[in-house]
């Protein structure tokens, strides 16, 4: 990289997206997307956008969908902040959290982005390491750390933590802000937006990319206290003061009216993900249980580098992690029941 930028972004090493490979019969596993479309509510609302109010620019508020938001949960809509993607908002998150004078603590193994904004920002990291079953341990947080962030379910092993384990963590470090990540809470879990009302520190992000299908769109919102939304409110504005497009604030409002697409979506996602564990366990293959879009898998023989290098020559793309300890591990995101039975074939004629 050019000189000319700092030694900061010189040395930055970026988290890293799931690729996107070009294949005739492609089964795209590796990046926790939806298997089925959006709404076909949020089709009809992306297609009736007109010019004029492309012309303009969109609502610095999102009024509209930050008051949809507020209703889902039951709480105000000060209480909601929304983003280009749950990534943003977290992003936004980090920042609040510029030059605290102590650190913040996250899972290790957990979202491979948190500590990349560590390093982007300059936030001294604590990292709290898994129990022996890979699962997060939530008395193993410092008592005095600057913040503390965590995926539940956890990412990638898909493991859950109840919400009595969530609200102890949360009670038990009331001096500092804990931030749980609920991208796949949709799969499984109950969410901790139900202790938004009774926890100031508590700050709950979720995302439309996974369970409402619209990682394209971008779409990712903030739960917490009317004071810790109008922190990440300033951060914002002082960033870029426009959060959402104005096709994204309307198809994001669409996406929350139809219910029964998103309740027939996830139930269909949970359903398969069953399945598959029942029949990868059948092959061999120790899984974790999973809350997620995802199953978390132990390949037999720790062969996982092998699996998805065969997987792949046959267009089937999974999520290989290249780390001590989960590297004997397959990352599967949940496909369409035929999507699921291509991979077991390849699964079964690889065994
Ligand atoms: N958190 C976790 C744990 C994730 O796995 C992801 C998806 N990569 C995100 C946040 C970001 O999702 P998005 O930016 O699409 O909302």
């Amino acid at each position: 990289m050019s000189r000319f930028w700092s030694e900061v972004a010189r040395g930055l090493s970026p988290y890293v997206p799931g690729e996107q490979p070009r294949h005739p019969r492609l089964v795209k596993l590796n990046t926790n997307e939806s298997p089925y479309g959006p709404s076909p509510r949020v089709l009809a609302a992306v297609a009736d956008t007109d010019g004029d109010s492309l012309r303009r620019y969109p609502d610095p508020d999102a009024s509209a969908l930050r008051a949809i938001i507020a209703a889902e949960f039951g709480l105000a809509a000060k209480q909601v902040f929304v983003g280009n993607g749950s990534d943003e908002v977290l992003a936004h998150t980090f920042l609040g959290l510029l030059k605290h004078p102590r650190p913040l603590a996250f899972p290790d193994i957990s979202y491979s982005f948190y500590p990349v904004w560590c390093g982007l920002y300059g936030i001294e990291a604590q990292r709290v390491p898994l129990d022996a079953q890979l699962a997060i341990d939530v008395d193993a947080f410092p008592a005095d750390c600057g913040g503390i962030i965590l995926p539940n379910p956890n990412a990638p092993t898909g493991r859950l933590l109840g919400l009595d384990q969530i609200e102890r963590l949360i009670a038990g470090h009331s001096d500092c802000v804990v931030v749980v990540d609920e991208a796949y809470i949709d799969f499984g879990g109950e969410s901790a937006a139900a202790l938004v009302d009774r926890y100031p520190n508590l700050l709950v992000v979720q995302t439309l990319s996974k369970s409402r299908a619209l990682a394209g769109l971008r779409v990712g919102f903030a739960l917490g206290d009317a004071q810790l939304i109008e922190g990440l409110d300033r951060v914002k504005d002082s960033f870029n003061s426009y959060p959402l497009d104005a096709i994204a604030q309307r198809a994001a409002v669409a996406a929350f009216e139809d219910r029964a697409w998103f309740e027939d979506c996830r139930r269909r996602v949970v359903a398969t993900r069953e399945r598959v564990a029942v029949s990868l366990g059948a092959l061999g293959f120790a899984l974790l249980p999973s809350a997620a879009n995802f199953l978390f898998a132990r390949v037999p023989g720790g062969a996982a580098r092998a699996l998805f290098t065969a997987l792949r020559e046959e267009g089937i793309i999974v999520r290989y992690f290249d780390r001590p300890r989960i590297d004997e591990y397959l990352r599967i995101s949940i496909g369409t029941d035929e999507e699921m039975d291509r991979l077991l074939a390849a699964v079964e004629a690889w065994c």
